[in-house]
């Protein structure tokens, strides 16, 4: 298929249907459901609604777009070349709401596990290793259910 949109335009496309049901959310949800979590997802009772609860781990998921969430070193944090005047503050603002969210959240005695989108392409399985073992160190692994 012929590409006709400006990559300013895609990412701004992108940016907007950011919310429930990104591909990168669904991916992290098969992997956690596999591994036997339980989970809520668009907690908009939260700060920020965490895209992903584990109530019982008392741990939120937030599944970010490289782009919008601008993750620090990532090729996929470009800045358009034009309309900066436009997209700076949004992106300033967009880091910032994150941030005040996370602190809330961690007041609130919560864990905040950040999940890239660039991350869940790939080597998806690392990521869930990764989450199983921070999970494992708050709460004792026969806490875990484990599926047969
Ligand atoms: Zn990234």
């Amino acid at each position: 298929m012929a590409d006709h949109l400006s990559p300013e335009r895609r990412s701004w496309n992108m940016a907007r249907i950011r919310n429930k049901d990104t591909k990168p959310e669904i991916i992290l949800r098969s992997h956690l459901h596999r591994m036997g979590f339980r989970f809520r997802k668009n907690v908009t009772g939260l700060p920020g609604s965490p895209d992903i609860v584990l109530p019982r781990f008392k741990t939120v998921f937030f599944v970010n777009g490289c782009f919008w969430h601008r993750h620090s070193g990532c090729a996929k944090t470009t800045t358009p070349a034009t309309n900066t005047d436009y997209w700076l503050p949004k992106f300033v603002g967009t880091v910032k709401r994150d941030r005040k969210a996370n602190e809330m959240l961690r007041k609130d005695g919560w864990s905040v596990i950040v999940v890239w989108e660039c991350q869940l392409q790939g080597a998806t399985d690392m990521v869930a290793g990764k989450i199983a073992r921070h999970l494992s160190k708050k709460t004792p692994l026969n806490m875990i259910r484990k599926r047969d």
